[in-house]
């Protein structure tokens, strides 16, 4: 009974900010998230912030509707991070205790939002202000990606995670008793989902004992929570997974996944999410300078990091720094056993890990994150679905009111209209014509190169 309340509060707020008319994507290629390849000559209509019907193009146009021509273009499910962070940066480029507040949080918002990604798993190291701002966002009141969160998130005393972020952003417990304390407050708080941290930086900072990352997982399961965690090792993740751990929030790379793995992660249907443009954005700027030069990738960094990554001596001490080469490693690694696991038939969602750290950037790094997948081996129809309908998959487990990353009946309506067709080249998702998130356009979509 609780749940259909809430779920008709839920629906009326999104009706309240979407549109009234029925909008018409006319005559667009379609790749709709399933997996599936494009269909041609598709009309999409869109009604009161839901996809209505996916149908034939009509050949004489309905009377009291808008129609947007979409002819040539094609219309792809926004995109969705389920592994992304807010409020660590400040202007993009400065990690700061400070940056957790409304303004900036919205900023990042708006801008995952104007470069198609319209649905965000904020996966820890929020201060609590994020559930007021979750709230506001379902009352139709805050714009911007729709947040799912961790909130804080469960970290290690003098641990991981070893980002700059005030106190109030991360709980460190030293038992498992108040490990659980901290999952109960989470639950409290109606967090969508519980993060922790493993990590012993190669072996120079504590990890956290199995005895307190089994804990966390017992009690958020009591509450019917799934447990994300970060991770680097296969040894780490193994432990994980027999642990009973939902989701591993970062690819292993510190060696070659086996089959046997593979098959574990298939039999505790566990969810695997790549980042592979993480690693990458620590010498990428310095490596690859060219990627700086699109407007697209401009506005998205903003003046201060652009700054920062275009200043005389930063290539050369980048690429000089003993993190770059084992950045670069780790990038090859994750590659190779994201390609593995996503031939073996495991559940693959999409995360960047933009806004934890300096140079992963809101919007940008989903766009370079998808090229990645293509470099890796998977095709641009793959990587679509993954960031989309099978993202979705995941957001639905943890939000079941949530139907997003298909363009299908009854989904919200988050769209993209593509001016150039993203299966012949991936890097055509920058090509971004129009974004609608619940049926309504957003403003300012990003340059196109
Ligand atoms: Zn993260």
């Amino acid at each position: 009974m609780r749940i259909i309340a809430s779920a008709m509060i839920f629906s009326a707020a999104i009706a309240a900010s979407a549109q009234q008319q029925p909008i018409i994507l006319h005559n667009a290629a379609l790749v709709d998230g399933t997996g599936a390849t494009a269909r041609q000559h598709v009309d999409i209509t869109m009604h009161k912030g839901r996809i209505e019907s996916v149908r034939p193009a009509f050949k004489q146009a309905p009377s009291r509707v808008e129609i947007v021509d979409c002819t040539g273009k094609t219309v792809i499910p926004a995109l969705i991070s389920a592994h992304s962070h807010l409020g660590i940066l400040l202007n993009n480029a400065d990690p700061s205790p400070d940056a957790y507040t409304t303004e900036n949080v919205t900023a990042a918002l708006n801008q995952f939002e104007r470069y198609g990604v319209t649905t965000i798993v904020s996966l820890g190291l929020n201060r609590d202000l994020v559930y007021e701002l979750r709230e506001q966002q379902r009352a139709g009141k805050l714009e911007g990606a729709t947040i799912l969160t961790a909130g804080r998130g469960i970290g290690v005393p003098n641990g991981a995670p070893g980002l700059n972020v005030a106190p109030d952003q991360v709980y460190r417990p030293a038992t498992p008793e108040e490990a659980r304390k901290d999952v109960n407050e989470l639950a409290s708080h109606h967090a969508d989902l519980v993060k922790l941290w493993l990590d012993s930086g190669h072996g120079k900072i504590p990890a956290m004992s199995p005895a307190i990352y089994t804990a966390i997982i017992e009690e958020a399961h009591k509450h019917h929570l799934k447990v994300a965690a970060h991770v680097y090792t296969l040894d780490d993740a193994r432990s994980l997974v027999n642990a009973n751990v939902d989701i591993l929030a970062h690819s292993v790379r510190d060696q070659a996944i086996d089959a046997a793995f593979a098959q574990s992660l298939i039999q505790h249907k566990v969810w695997y999410i790549p980042t592979l443009a993480l690693d990458e954005a620590f010498y990428l700027y310095a490596a690859s300078p060219e990627v700086m030069q699109s407007a697209f990738f401009k506005q998205a960094a903003g003046p201060q990091l652009l700054a920062k990554l275009t200043a005389t001596d930063y290539a050369e001490k980048t690429l000089a720094a003993p993190q770059t080469e084992q950045a670069k490693k780790d990038h090859v690694i994750a590659m190779k056993n994201l390609k593995m696991l996503s031939d073996a038939g495991v559940s693959i969602a999409f995360g960047t890990d933009s806004g934890a750290v300096t140079g992963r950037i809101p919007g940008f790094s989903e766009h370079r994150e998808l090229e990645d997948l293509v470099e890796a081996g998977i095709t641009p129809l793959q990587a679509i679905s993954l960031a989309t309908g099978e993202s979705g998959r995941l957001i639905h487990e943890l939000n079941p009111h949530l139907n997003v990353g298909l363009v299908k009946e009854d989904y919200s309506a988050d769209l993209i209209i593509l001016s150039a067709d993203p299966l012949m080249d991936i890097r055509n998702t920058r090509r971004i014509d129009a974004v609608y998130h619940h049926g309504v356009l957003v403003p300012n979509t990003p340059p196109k190169n």
